[in-house]
């Protein structure tokens, strides 16, 4: 195991060394509630073995990026959000407000979501 894994709160999700709500899972995939939740709905799937970001993830792994895209429409599918609709997000550096290093796909939905994309203000 890497530092990187050694130190990986996702990491540590999958092992069951961290508490999480799951949802979903299969031999490859783990999927389980965001514990601040940004929607009604709002479930993060990761594939088990660790990727630092979807980027690499896509280069070393390109079947494994497709199989974290179906497992989020699966979710969907179970969340009973398929129809009313979802977005699919992955965050990458600061500005995005990137805090857990191992590839994960945001699935949210439930609500009519706001816009994206624009600054985070306070105040
Ligand atoms: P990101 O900002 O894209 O790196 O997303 C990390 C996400 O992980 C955030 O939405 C956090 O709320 C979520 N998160 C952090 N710790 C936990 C945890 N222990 N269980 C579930 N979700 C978590
Ligand atoms: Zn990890």
């Amino acid at each position: 195991m890497s530092l990187a894994e050694a130190d990986c709160l996702f990491c540590k999700i999958v092992a069951g060394d961290v508490p999480s709500l799951a949802v979903y899972e299969t031999g490859t995939m783990y999927a389980f509630r965001d514990i601040n939740p940004q929607a009604e709905t709002h479930v993060l799937v990761v594939p088990r073995q660790h990727y630092e970001d979807a980027a690499v993830l896509a280069a070393e792994a390109p079947d494994l990026l497709a199989d974290v895209l179906l497992a989020g429409a699966d979710v969907a599918r179970q969340e009973g959000i398929e129809e009313s609709g979802y977005r699919f997000v992955f965050n990458t550096g600061p500005d995005a407000g990137r805090t857990v290093f191992h590839a994960h796909l945001h699935v949210l939905g439930g609500e009519q979501l706001g816009l994206f994309g624009r600054p985070h203000r306070t105040g």
